[in-house]
């Protein structure tokens, strides 16, 4: 069973309650007040102060779904400058690494380890998807926007399509800023480059890669359709099964080849067991299928037309 909100934070302030969940209870307060309101309409002068849980009407979706130009789905110019800044230390990285190679002549050793960067790139992609989907919820630091944005694409997986380029990319081209930027200061070895600029790149676009894998053949440009089909894109039939029952498979959003040795090996559930037993933390995906998983119907109001 699954803990609603209401129950999780009744001995809390409202303070410490994530913004999300506060809507949810101040109705439950609204509930209890009109509530106590009738019975001391009796008698007065006594307060009313039995604890009781008031069930929510029709159990509140904690992420409110995003509307015709959500401002939630749009770049801001925040956003973009994280995104430029993060492509340019990636490609600061790839042209260090192409000009030292030059410079030396060997290319063998920089071409290979950009090859693993791509490969790693992928398992990388899938361990942190994995990690935001199922642990921790919007007020965990650092990567609470980032858990909320995907639980709500979890719930409305089409809102991907209609994130603005640099909305969807910028909170990994904030991390690969500060992850690559330093490299490129200190090192000029050209393999270390082609190491890093390769997987630092899969990595900050795997959310392109994402949103790709939710398009419309038809729609998409026939290049990333290639790829996509080529295996070295994740395809859109592999991440759809990711979106399906039991939402515990396919989490790699690169090129997904990892997903087949990852899913067959049990791989992410030997380590929510390991989770479970050191920590006592729980997956979101040993839930039975709650809302915070299953897809709500694209309703009509939110259709964009393209
Ligand atoms: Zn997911
Ligand atoms: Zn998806």
């Amino acid at each position: 069973m699954s803990i609603l909100p209401q129950h999780k934070y009744l001995t809390r302030s409202l303070t410490h309650v994530p913004k999300y969940h506060q809507s949810c209870l101040r109705r439950l307060v609204i509930c209890s007040a009109t509530t106590a309101t009738t019975k001391s309409s009796t008698k007065p002068t006594q307060l009313v102060n039995e604890p009781r849980l008031v069930n929510p009407p029709a159990l509140v979706s904690p992420i409110a779904p995003p509307f015709l130009n959500d401002p939630s789905l749009q770049s801001t110019w925040s956003h973009r400058l994280w995104v430029a800044t993060g492509c340019t230390t990636v490609l600061i990285s790839l042209a260090k690494a192409i000009v030292a190679a030059a410079d030396s002549h060997v290319w063998l050793q920089p071409i290979l380890a950009g090859y693993i960067g791509y490969i790693l790139a992928d398992l990388g992609s899938g361990v942190y998807h994995w990690g935001i989907d199922n642990y921790g919820d919007a007020s965990t630091p650092i990567f609470g926007g980032q858990i909320e944005a995907f639980q709500g694409h979890h719930k409305w997986p089409w809102t991907i399509t209609r994130r603005q380029f640099a909305n969807n990319l910028h909170a990994l081209a904030r991390a690969v800023t500060f992850c690559v930027l330093p490299i490129d200061l200190a090192c000029n070895d050209p393999t270390i480059h082609a190491f890093v600029g390769v997987c630092s790149g899969c990595i900050m676009f795997s959310q392109q890669f994402h949103a790709w894998a939710h398009g419309t053949k038809s729609k998409l440009p026939p290049l990333v359709v290639a790829l996509q089909d080529a295996g070295l894109l994740v395809s859109r039939a592999q991440h759809a099964a990711h979106h399906r029952p039991p939402y515990n498979n396919n989490y790699c959003i690169v090129s997904g080849i990892w997903n087949k040795l990852l899913d067959k090996q049990k791989t992410f559930e030997a380590l929510e067991m390991i989770l479970y037993f050191q920590l006592g933390v729980r997956p979101r995906s040993w839930s039975e299928p709650t809302s915070d998983w299953t897809e709500e119907v694209e309703a009509p109001a939110q259709v964009t037309v393209q």
